[in-house]
């Protein structure tokens, strides 16, 4: 099951969105309506608040008086969170239930507007957001919805910033043009994206894998990478003891792949093993036929042929929006540690990744016409050896 989280500002067209996903296909889970669910009349959720309220939160007819309620928790902290600790565990019981009742190869679409609020984020394979700028929603509120304009303005203003929504986004969906285009976009991403993801989710398949092609550095790709690794650390929990986002896209200023990598690093393989399937249904589906590094030369092991010292685990990202590898590697290995190492290297030294770049444009060429596995065995062939040499050379930058 593919799980996406839809978000956006008051506003912003998430019923719109999640309307046109519906159609499509996906599996719609409101997380207003079941906030409304979990406290209608007769419901555990509604008896819990009167008891702790007072029945003067109840309207004539004995359902929620919502203004009522508002007014009793407004500006207090404790009465909030004392309000959220008898509604968030019922909505999350009943939204785990939904989920549980969609068929396996559902994609399911959860539509949450304090998704950001509430720090779900991780919790997703992955996060659209409905972007609009601000006074686009209110005159739309406004206009559409008859919300008054003050009421609308302090709402949005109590919510998270367009920023903050914007830094958890892995798909930013613009809905500030005419009505019609914004489905236009959720069609194309669902063909294009969220069937294939959904795919290769379920048979455990990490996304295709085209020619290699070495582009411009990407300023949004440590920030993509943290949002990887967010969701890395939620399946991961404390069987890794650090998560860092390596290989050339962490290098700044130097063009590469657009294939994030990212390093899990765990106390031993039985550990690394132990996270296949969290990792897989995390949208990481483990590689069986990568377990190792090529090795290099180290002070224990001169001649560089110890495979056992290189060994990992390999997870590939399954999104064919976004391409990522994922090496779990035990502490203090030298696979582990040399991983790190050459980032920092070439981070630090102009005249190392001016060198690295060259080997890199020479592997893209040797993988020239080949795609897949094909094309990164021939640019493997070209770099490994560059890699043997810049070893010691980056030991001896660390030793100072
Ligand atoms: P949200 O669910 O994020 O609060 P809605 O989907 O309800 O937002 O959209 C807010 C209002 O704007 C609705 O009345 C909707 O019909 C209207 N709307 C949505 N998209 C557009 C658009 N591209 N152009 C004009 N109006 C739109």
């Amino acid at each position: 099951m593919l799980r996406i989280g839809l978000t956006g500002g008051m506003g912003a067209g998430k019923s719109t969105v999640a309307l046109a996903l519906a159609d499509l296909g996906a599996v719609i889970i409101d997380s207003d309506l079941i906030a409304r669910e979990v406290v209608a009349p007769g419901t555990e959720g509604l008896a819990a608040l009167v008891e702790v309220f007072g029945a003067d939160i109840l309207a004539a007819d004995g359902s929620l008086d919502r203004p009522a309620l508002a007014a009793k928790v407004f500006g207090d902290d404790a009465a909030r969170a004392k309000l959220n600790s008898i509604t968030h565990p019922l909505v999350g019981k009943r939204t785990a239930e939904l989920i549980a009742a969609a068929p396996p190869e559902s994609i399911v679409v959860q539509d949450i507007p304090l998704l950001v609020e509430n720090g779900l984020a991780p919790l997703m394979n992955l996060v659209l957001v409905v972007d609009v700028d601000i006074e686009t929603r209110i005159h739309r509120l406004v206009e559409f919805r008859g919300v008054d304009e003050a009421d609308a303005r302090a709402r949005i203003a109590a919510q998270a910033t367009d920023e903050q929504r914007r830094a958890v986004a892995d798909v930013l969906l613009d809905n500030s043009g005419a009505p019609g285009e914004v489905e236009a976009e959720v069609h194309r991403l669902w063909t294009e994206r969220l069937v294939p993801f959904e795919q290769n989710l379920r048979t455990g398949t990490s996304a295709r894998r085209g020619a290699i092609r070495i582009v411009p550095p990407d300023p949004d790709w440590p920030a993509e990478a943290q949002r990887l690794i967010a969701r890395l650390w939620i399946a991961c929990g404390t069987t890794a003891s650090r998560i860092d986002h390596i290989g050339s896209t962490a290098v700044p200023g130097l063009p590469a792949e657009d294939v994030l990598d990212l390093q899990i690093t765990v106390a031993d393989l039985a550990a690394a093993d132990s996270l296949r399937d969290a990792l897989g249904a995390a949208g990481f589906p483990c590689r069986p036929d990568i377990t190792q590094d090529d090795p290099k030369p180290t002070s224990q092991d001169p001649a560089g042929i110890d495979t056992a010292l290189w060994s990992k685990r390999f997870h590939q990202s399954a999104d064919p929006g976004r391409l990522a590898n994922v090496h779990v590697r035990v502490a203090g290995s030298p696979g582990q540690r040399y991983t790190l190492l050459i980032r920092d290297w070439l981070s630090a030294d102009t005249d190392a990744r001016a060198e690295y770049l060259a080997v890199k444009r020479a592997g893209e060429a040797a993988a020239a016409g080949l795609t897949g596995v094909a094309a990164t065995s021939a640019y493997q062939k070209v770099e490994e050896p560059w890699f043997a040499t810049a070893y010691p050379r980056a030991l001896a930058w660390q030793t100072g």
